[in-house]
């Protein structure tokens, strides 16, 4: 195995007790990646049997609060479990240097505190921020992460990811609708994981904030049909909206099936994925 993908949330906004916030962990070669950061995030890497002080680099595909709300936690604890101070890569979209910023502002008590309390803690958290540009974001120890614009208007920027080693390729899709940028990143790839929204299912809820979401998410049936276009190994269906009701994986599977004649992964937390993987 040189590349697994560990889906460490794959619930949306809406807080569910069996589903984590959007969060996905990347091991390629010796390098172990998160991308997103949602709610629950330092807990699933727990049980992944990852620390934050072992992450090599952190990937925002965009600044929602669904995908970005337990980043402060993945800061902290990065830094006061690290015995020297670390700078953690932290790659994200245009804004994310302003987020951080309101981060570090929010946890200024906290570092205060444990500073005064700890001597030899004398550094505050440290980071690497680079707001990213589509192209190649790193390229170290045969470990290549590649990102793309994708599209999810109103929100912008916004960012998925592509990380190759060995041969092998994955693509981390945060909330888009289908787009050349995209297209353009899973070209070929092993294993594509997508945030999806059933429309279907969206457009019944008496709820015109619900329904305004179907705009700016990829269906299933986009995914799958994003997926075909690429040529991609496995489609891996995460962060579903609605909720998923219990016993109807095989209707979600199905949908994406009509487009897609490749594995389709329906999304549970902590399930591991590897290209070759049953
Ligand atoms: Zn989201
Ligand atoms: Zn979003």
């Amino acid at each position: 195995m040189t590349v697994e993908v560990v889906l460490l949330g794959t619930g949306n906004p809406l807080p569910d007790p069996a589903r984590a916030g959007a969060a996905t962990l990347v091991r390629a070669g010796d390098k172990t990646i998160l991308v997103d950061a949602g709610r629950g995030v330092c807990m699933r890497l727990a049980t992944a049997g990852v620390l934050p002080l072992m992450l090599d680099a952190v990937l925002v595909t965009h600044l929602h609060s669904d995908h970005i709300c337990d980043l402060n936690d993945v800061l902290t604890t990065q830094w006061v479990m690290s015995p020297t101070s670390r700078p953690l890569p932290l790659f994200g979209p245009e804004g994310t240097g302003a987020v951080v910023e309101g981060i570090m502002a929010m946890l200024g008590p906290d570092i205060s505190y444990r500073r005064a309390h700890h001597a030899d803690l004398d550094w505050d958290p440290q980071f690497e921020l680079t707001e990213a540009a589509p192209g190649v974001l790193s390229d170290d120890s045969g470990v290549r992460i590649t990102a793309a614009r994708t599209d999810h208007r109103p929100v912008d920027s916004t960012l998925a990811f592509r990380v190759e080693h060995d041969g092998q390729a994955v693509v981390m899709a945060g909330d888009t609708v289908p787009c050349a940028g995209l297209d353009e990143l899973c070209a070929g790839a092993d294993i594509y994981v997508q945030t999806v929204l059933r429309d279907d299912l969206v457009s019944l809820v008496p709820m015109q904030r619900f329904r305004d979401t179907i705009d700016y998410h990829s269906t299933v049936e986009q995914a799958a049909t994003t997926a075909a276009r690429a040529g991609v190994g496995t489609l891996v269906l995460t962060h579903q909206v609605p909720t998923p009701a219990p016993g109807s994986v095989d209707e979600w599977t199905a949908l994406a099936r009509r487009h897609f004649d490749g594995r389709v992964v329906f999304g549970e937390d902590l399930l591991a994925i590897t290209p070759s993987s049953g």
